[in-house]
């Protein structure tokens, strides 16, 4: 709670109730890649099958590409993602961030992309950040790793940490629903803006869309900021510890009321 900035005035109460340009990088990286369809299943050995999914994906097609990540599972899915070369986020990156945490948890975290402490490490939210969201989920009793997963938007990282492209956020976007189909969880939390308006669908501001339980294909989602914004803003670290008591609230119904979405 200090390190929210919160202690001891807040204490948790009783319930209160793709563009052109990435697909002209496609068409170039297809020419350096074997065409194969990942799907084929001649199954000669898994690491050539494992090749043979990480190298086509990255030259397919949207539909095509996120037809075929749909039908992984985790390790076809690991191995696709730290071998992508699917957007121009590849050519920087050190590391894909592929996500970090309980396979089957019930609370997903959901960032916009690494930055530089993540691109070194492989693994997401890891520099002050993501000491913050540590924070954050040990005042509302979680903890990384137990009954959490924490994910981002794209699993490269943007340039100087700007905000990913659309295109680019595209691009990546399977590889995130593949993660939320597999673990199932019951509510997803979009830390900020970025991750909200690519869960969301929609453009809005976080002061308007927090408060609220939204839905992403039948599953609860919650908005509130993003762990790098609440280091720069102190005010906002309360709308913070508002939206997380909500959460925890929201998370009692749903575990009373709804079965985990398939
Ligand atoms: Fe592939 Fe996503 Fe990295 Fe782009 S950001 S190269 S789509 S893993």
């Amino acid at each position: 709670m200090k390190e929210l900035g919160l202690w001891p005035n807040w204490r948790l109460r009783e319930p209160v109730a793709a563009g052109a340009a990435v697909e002209a990088t496609l068409a170039a990286d297809a020419r350096a890649t074997p065409a194969i369809n990942p799907l084929a299943d001649g199954s000669p050995a898994p690491q050539a099958r494992a090749r043979t999914i990480k190298d086509a994906t990255s030259a397919l097609p949207l539909d095509a590409r996120a037809a075929a990540i749909a039908q992984m599972d985790w390790p076809q899915l690991k191995e696709s993602v730290a071998a992508c070369i699917a957007c121009p986020l590849h050519k920087g990156r050190n590391k894909t961030v592929f996500g970090v945490g309980d396979e089957h948890a019930e609370w997903l975290f959901v960032g916009e992309g690494p930055g530089a402490d993540e691109d070194a490490k492989g693994e997401p939210f890891v520099g002050q950040a993501g000491k913050l969201l540590d924070n954050m989920l040990v005042a509302i009793s979680l903890k990384r790793g137990r009954n959490v997963y924490i994910a981002n938007i794209v699993k490269c990282r943007p340039p100087g940490n700007r905000n990913p492209e659309p295109a680019e956020a595209g691009r990546c976007e399977p590889y995130l629903h593949r993660q939320i189909a597999l673990i199932k969880p019951r509510l997803i939390i979009a830390l900020g803006k970025v991750a909200a308006v690519n869960l969301l669908r929609r453009d809005a501001s976080i002061a308007s869309l927090r408060g609220k339980v939204h839905e992403y294909r039948n599953i609860s989602l919650i908005v509130t900021y993003h762990p790098a914004y609440l280091l720069r803003s102190l005010p906002d670290k309360a709308k913070a510890w508002e939206d997380l008591c909500f959460a925890v609230e929201t998370m009692k119904t749903l575990q009373s009321t709804k079965p985990i979405p398939i």
